[in-house]
């Protein structure tokens, strides 16, 4: 079976073919009048993504671009900074803080878990002296298919005063991400996620706060620079050659998106997670995060049956299905599996993937009846 693979990685994630072909057409000049209009509707458009008002940045990097262009434009040596890690990419804003030379606290939890807002409160109100200037976490932990509550954890960084920086590389674009509503000072993402385009590009908001820190930032990025990006936003341009062909796919993508609607985008989302988990439940596999309320529907992370490895799971998955799911990371490689319901996904993929996990674990020796998890899956994508 070839040129039928379906990435169920939590990035790159599919792609459409609308988005492909408009990609597949030759350069246009960035200065060019044809690519302004470009630029100025996908400008808006992105601002409907991040559900802001401020403008949002598009910077020619991965994801993790965008964070280093949040806290290289924010910070000097010494600035404290508190970093809410649950697992991998809230582990990255803390050390790229680091890199900074900020001085870094953290809050940590055990992986599979998220954020206490009780505890956020408690650090800020031991913080009398207000000598936190940022604090930095992550919306939706891809390492661990967690959900932090975005929402609540800003509102105590606001009472606080200090700066908000989100991750919402894998949030955005699936799940609910008020920029402006919930008060986020610093949001970024990337386009190989809930953007339905290739790796290459990554987003960035700032709010008004966020950017009378920037003022302060006495050594800031020179290639991230905001004020450098806000002065080209505004004449629908970019400073610096952008990834011409790339914005031309997020500007396909984005009206495919605004087309189907964000509530719907979110729904479907939630729908696919759920629908997913049920399955997989019903296949008498372990969810690496058993609490409903804080599993994440772009990501859901598997442990592998008993006497099965998740390597052998994915080998079979690959060959014999054209299906790519992802690992764990770090130290839970090779302890958990997960399946992306990110971006581009539909009930088919849905029911092809569950269909094929059933006919991989049976080919290993799992222990269950076969067509368990595809009827729990039907019900609930029919319920
Ligand atoms: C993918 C991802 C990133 C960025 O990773 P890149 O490989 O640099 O694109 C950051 N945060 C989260 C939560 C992610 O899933």
């Amino acid at each position: 079976m070839k040129d039928k693979t379906f990435l169920m990685i939590p990035g790159p994630t599919p792609v459409p073919e609308s988005v492909l072909l408009a990609m597949a057409k030759h350069p246009i000049g960035h200065r060019s009048s044809e690519f302004s209009c470009v630029l100025e509707e996908t400008y808006e458009n992105l601002k409907w993504a991040f559900q802001t008002k401020n403008d949002v940045f598009i910077y020619t990097s991965s994801g993790t671009g965008a964070m280093e262009a949040a806290l290289s434009n924010l910070l000097n040596p010494g600035d404290k900074v508190l970093s809410l890690i649950i697992g991998n990419f809230g582990q990255r804003w803390a050390k790229i803080a680091a890199s900074r030379g900020a001085v870094v606290d953290t809050i940590e939890v055990e992986p599979g878990c998220a954020i206490n807002p009780d505890e956020l409160e408690a650090r800020l109100a031991a913080d009398v002296n207000k000598e936190i200037k940022v604090v930095t976490l992550t919306h939706n932990e891809t390492s661990t298919g967690v959900t932090n509550d975005v929402k609540t954890l800003v509102k105590l960084i606001n009472k606080h005063g200090a700066v908000s920086v989100v991750d919402g590389v894998t949030s955005i674009g699936a799940m609910e991400c008020k920029m402006d509503e919930w008060g986020i000072d610093v949001l970024i993402s990337g386009s190989q996620k809930g953007f339905m385009i290739p790796p290459g590009l990554a987003f960035l908001a700032a709010s008004e706060k966020a950017f009378k820190l920037h003022e302060k930032c006495e050594n800031p990025s020179f290639y991230f620079n905001w004020s450098a990006y806000k002065k080209s936003v505004k004449d629908n341009s970019t400073p610096y050659t952008p990834a011409v062909n790339l914005i031309v796919a997020l500007d396909e993508a984005l009206k495919m998106m605004k087309k189907e609607g964000l509530e719907e985008i979110f729904a479907r989302h939630k729908r696919h997670a759920k629908a997913l988990r049920a399955a997989i439940r019903a296949m008498g596999l372990k969810l690496f995060v058993e609490d409903d309320s804080v599993a994440s529907c772009a990501i859901t992370a598997i442990l592998p049956p008993e006497g099965i490895s998740v390597p052998d799971i994915r080998k079979v998955l690959k060959k014999d299905y054209d299906i790519v799911v992802a690992n764990g990371q770090n130290q839970l490689k090779d302890k958990i599996f997960r399946m992306g319901t990110l971006g581009y996904v539909c009930d088919r993929d849905l029911i092809a993937a569950v269909g094929s996990l059933e006919a991989a674990l049976k080919k290993l020796g799992h222990k269950f009846r076969p067509g368990a998890g595809m009827a729990a899956l039907i019900e609930e994508l029919t319920a």
